[in-house]
């Protein structure tokens, strides 16, 4: 086929499906998709409430839980132990399909009577507040995380061990207020670093150690905005920087965002990843517009798909031995062929199907374990459930459903407690305008700070009187009331760290709004040595300005100095 412009049936913008495009939906058999890529992102994401918690009773055993469902939904919501338990059974709930109603009125009543389970994780250990997250053990408030030890408001991380405020890092440890890293040792408010050790707000730097506030530094040790000191220079300007107070990190939190702006960035963070365009993408082969992506082969349209995901395309999450899935969110551990799921785990052949664990050929059903053949949430046998999938399948390629994700209504979440929220943020009128719902039920709470930061000392070696158990403190920016648990207040005193005067809500926004957005515009590389003083010659454009065009998630009106690939190799590797 060839390339094909359409208009988006949502924003009206104009959208492009490739030749490559129409090979995968001719392999999922789904129709084309009458969205532009940032709705249909958008869309998805509105069913996916990650870090919105509440607490609430659990509908089954009446145990007070914490819970991604507010106390208000109008659904079912149990706590694991009950969801889990082999004492029910989802197909009692199953129903038959009724060709003269609409699909999505039938799933709907489904997925609605189904009981949800209050937060999503398995072979969880000593967690508490953790979500969309397995194998984690003494972790606390992780969200879409696996593999970690003793970490606590953390998002996206892997095999990490005794961290804070880190968010899309890898084997990496005793780290504080730091994103994209890999393989890395005490870093702190630090970003796209590998292989590096004891160093504060780097940026891009490889095999590093003992630096402060350096950018695009290869094997430096002893750099200070990136320029070389002897050891004993380092460590006096380490202990001048008084980074033990709050007053001292800021001050150097603004130094070096003024320093940052002076140095060029490369347009994307792709490294070894033939044929891929987006941003975050590591080791990766053809993958097209992903965001975030790492081990990954052949996917497009996609954020957070990694750990030996293949064919995934329109998904937000699939990873973990992820394998032909088509328009779904959160679908991971040896999961294959979905078309429109969401949160199916360690299952295959799903369509339009919720919350299913082990589950196999089953369509637009909800919660079901260790289930074959059921269509909405009724049990089939085999070849009963071939010809009556096929019928559906035939039903919605007529209203032109088929290889739609769920329409907004079906979502269990309020936009605004959703991640569709923080990528494409609405006003309530215009959620609603838009078809999606809008939650009110009150979140946190304010005005019941037991002490004011202007009693609590600057530097955390003054902070032994308080009794971190009793005190509530409230946030210098959104005021929401926030506390600081024990271990956490341990981890402070032990890296020496200044207790943080912003809730986990918005520091977790400010490294998710570091990252820039999910998105990509076409630009020209800007480097002509006079925007920057180049320190190489760069042959292929030598006296004027680089003819290279690349897409990046650099906004046009953004600050930064952003280069081709090429400059940038010139300047930095
Ligand atoms: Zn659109
Ligand atoms: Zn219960
Ligand atoms: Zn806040
Ligand atoms: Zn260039
Ligand atoms: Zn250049």
């Amino acid at each position: 086929m060839n390339q094909e412009t359409r208009s988006c049936q949502n924003c009206k913008n104009e959208f492009v499906i490739e030749p490559d495009d129409f090979v995968v939906y001719e392999k999922f058999g789904v129709l084309p998709p009458k969205m532009c890529p940032l709705c249909r992102a958008q869309r998805r994401l509105a069913f996916r409430n990650e870090r919105i918690f509440y607490k609430r009773p659990c509908d089954k055993c009446k145990k007070e839980v914490i819970s991604m469902y507010s106390p208000n939904k109008p659904y079912p919501v149990w706590c694991y132990e009950c969801w889990f338990a082999d004492d029910w059974d989802a197909t009692e709930y199953g129903q038959a399909y009724n060709p003269r109603r609409s699909f999505w009125e039938q799933a709907k009543e489904v997925y609605e009577k189904v009981p949800k389970v209050a937060l999503i994780y398995v072979r969880s250990v000593n967690s508490e507040y953790v979500n969309i997250s397995a194998d984690n053990k003494d972790c606390y408030m992780l969200v879409e995380s696996s593999n970690n030890e003793n970490c606590i408001h953390s998002y996206w991380i892997q095999q990490c061990n005794d961290l804070i405020d880190v968010s899309f890092s890898h084997k990496t440890e005793l780290s504080y207020e730091s994103d994209d890293c890999y393989n890395s040792h005490k870093l702190f408010y630090s970003k796209g670093c590998y292989d590096s050790r004891e160093s504060y707000f780097l940026l891009d730097c490889r095999n590093c150690s003992d630096c402060i506030g350096c950018v695009n530094l290869r094997n430096r040790q002893y750099y200070i905005f990136n320029q070389p000191f002897s050891k004993e220079e380092y460590q006096k300007f380490l202990a001048d920087a008084q980074l033990d107070t709050a007053s001292g990190v800021e001050a150097m939190r603004e130094k070096f965002s003024t320093f940052l702006k002076t140095q060029p960035r490369k347009y994307a963070e792709i490294m070894n990843a033939p044929g891929s365009s987006g941003n975050y993408i590591a080791d990766a082969k053809n993958c097209r517009r992903c965001f975030h992506s790492y081990d990954a082969e052949d996917c497009a349209y996609g954020e957070h798909v990694w750990r030996n995901a293949k064919d995934c395309v329109d998904v937000s999450t699939a990873g973990r031995n992820a394998r032909m899935i088509y328009n779904s969110i959160n679908t991971g551990i040896d999961v294959a062929n979905h078309v429109c799921c969401a949160q199916g785990w360690s299952s295959t052949f799903l369509e339009y199907s919720f919350n299913c664990f082990n589950a196999n050929h089953c369509f637009g059903s909800a919660g079901l374990r260790k289930k074959d053949y059921c269509i909405l949430n009724k049990q089939y046998s085999k070849e009963e459930y071939e010809t009556l999938q096929e019928k559906i399948i035939n039903d919605m390629k007529i209203t032109g459903a088929y290889g739609e994700f769920f329409p907004p209504l079906l979502s269990p979440f309020g936009y605004n407690e959703t991640v569709a929220q923080e990528q494409f943020p609405l006003t309530k009128e215009e959620a609603l305008a838009q078809g999606f719902k809008w939650e009110e039920y009150p979140r946190g709470t304010f005005n019941k700070e037991t002490i004011n930061w202007d009693k609590v000392s600057d530097s955390i070696h003054d902070v032994g009187n308080l009794d971190i158990n009793k005190e509530i403190f409230a946030c210098i920016s959104c005021k929401k009331n926030y506390r600081i648990i024990s271990r956490e207040f341990d981890f402070y005193k032990h890296l020496e760290i200044p207790l943080p005067r912003l809730c986990p809500d918005c520091r977790h926004t400010r490294r998710s709004q570091a990252r820039g957005p999910n998105r990509l515009w076409y630009r020209q590389c800007m480097c002509d040595d006079k925007i920057h003083t180049n320190t190489a010659k760069h042959l292929h454009h030598s006296g004027g300005r680089c003819s290279n065009e690349f897409e990046t998630s650099y906004a046009p009106d953004r600050p930064e100095i952003v280069y081709c690939e090429q400059c940038y190799n010139s300047e930095v590797v």
